[in-house]
């Protein structure tokens, strides 16, 4: 154990000596990149400070992808910091287990270090750049905020078009809002919120050059993302939350809103096809594919957001960044009003308050899609991304051989 921590002192202050590495640079290789600035940010001299002590202690290495990932670095630049930040599933299983964890004088909590800059990272890849700085200012409050805002904006025109209260319409939507004019309003915001996270991920992408991507990395990354691999805290018993208990309810509670929000997609495009295809036009029935689709989709969006904000609020306070919390509240706050109100005009399509329900939830999904591209969401895409530089680099020869993969 004295020996451990001689190591870990010597990598602690190696970290800090060595001027190197607050010099390293980032480079984009992109025709359209932007150069940022050189030097490392604090939260990024934080996460090279802990690698360097995790590097020579090692005791984490089978919990995730980070630890296999960190043994094939000695040093720690921008690009390895911002990848490695990004494979982090904040788990919270290094802090529990890791002896020079607060209040130890190490300090090292990895997953808190690694939380600030996963959302530099958002900021600092974001397409475009002047709307960066949105990760930090999409708050709770600006989620409900502009949710609220819209749905009074559909409801007010529903008003001026003819009143609020109706006679039954049969569910048909189009006779309150015509469906160009919703494609169109949609179709613009989602395009945007794609190319944006698009253009953004691309960035990253390039600049932790990962090499080429073989069909295998590619399944393992696509199986390792869609199954949350490393939620369950690398011994199947799940990861930490609240304390040093294990639960796999953080795994399932993304689950149930990763694939809630999937068949809600599914059922948006089978409807298209409908539509657009086979000229068949909404109102669909119950038993149809879209509402079917919807609807599991649509209570999959409630049990996920609403179990991950109950952790969220249960969390301990040294997992995480605490700062993050407004971004993360309101990314699950808008995808549970999503399906609350979504569910909601489903049971009441037939009455005479469609239209209000409508307006309603139209400006809720509208939210949701302008905050998608600068909000929580990114963490799915960037993450992703990682998992795939992984296996791709687990894959090509570890010129250190220090430490297993
Ligand atoms: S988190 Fe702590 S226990 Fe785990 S490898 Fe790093 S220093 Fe060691
Ligand atoms: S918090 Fe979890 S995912 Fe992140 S580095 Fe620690 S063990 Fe790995």
């Amino acid at each position: 154990m004295k020996q451990l921590e001689a190591l870990a002192r010597e990598a602690q202050s190696f970290s800090e000596s060595k001027p190197a590495m607050a010099e390293q640079t980032i480079q984009w290789h992109g025709r359209n990149a932007k150069p940022q600035a050189g030097a490392l940010t604090d939260d990024e001299s934080e996460v090279a400070r802990v690698m360097q002590i995790c590097n020579a202690c090692r005791y984490c290495e089978g919990f995730c992808a980070v630890f296999p990932a960190m043994t094939r670095r000695l040093e720690f630049g921008k690009a390895d910091i911002n990848y490695l930040a990004n494979l982090c599933h904040n788990c919270g299983a290094c802090l529990h287990a890791c002896q020079y964890a607060p209040p130890h004088e190490f300090a090292v909590n990895v997953p808190q270090a690694m939380a600030r800059v996963r959302v530099q990272t958002y900021t600092d890849y974001a397409w475009p750049a002047a709307l960066g700085s949105l990760y930090k200012r999409n708050g709770l409050a600006l989620s409900l905020a502009t949710a609220a805002g819209l749905a009074l904006f559909l409801v007010l025109a529903v008003v001026m078009a003819g009143g609020l209260f109706h006679e039954p319409m049969g569910g048909n939507f189009y006779a309150v809002f015509p469906h160009n004019t919703l494609a169109l309003m949609f179709g613009v915001v989602f395009g945007f919120a794609v190319l944006a996270l698009g253009v953004g991920v691309a960035r990253f992408w390039r600049n932790v050059s990962p090499g080429a991507a073989s069909g295998a990395a590619v399944v393992e990354a696509a199986h390792d993302a869609l199954r949350l691999r490393y939620l369950d805290g690398g011994h199947g018993k799940g990861c930490n939350n609240a304390d040093d208990a294990f639960t796999l309810w953080r795994r399932r509670f993304h689950h149930f809103t990763f694939y809630g929000f999937m068949l809600c997609f599914a059922a948006t495009s089978v409807a298209t096809l409908y539509h657009y295809l086979l000229g068949q036009q909404a109102p669909y029935p119950f038993l149809s594919a879209p509402v079917l689709l919807g609807t599991a989709g649509g209570i999959g969006l409630l049990i996920g957001p609403a179990g991950l904000l109950w952790l969220n609020v249960k969390r301990h306070p040294l997992q995480g960044d605490a700062a993050q919390k407004p971004m993360d509240r309101g990314f699950i706050a808008l995808l549970f009003l999503t399906s609350a109100t979504g569910l909601a005009l489903l049971a009441g399509r037939d009455g005479g308050a469609m239209a209000l329900l409508l307006a309603i939830h139209l400006g809720v999904v509208m939210a949701l899609f302008l905050t998608l591209p600068y909000g929580k969401f990114a963490h799915g895409i960037y993450r992703s991304a990682a998992l795939l530089k992984w296996s791709i680099e687990k894959r090509q020869p570890n010129k250190l051989q220090l430490g297993s993969d």
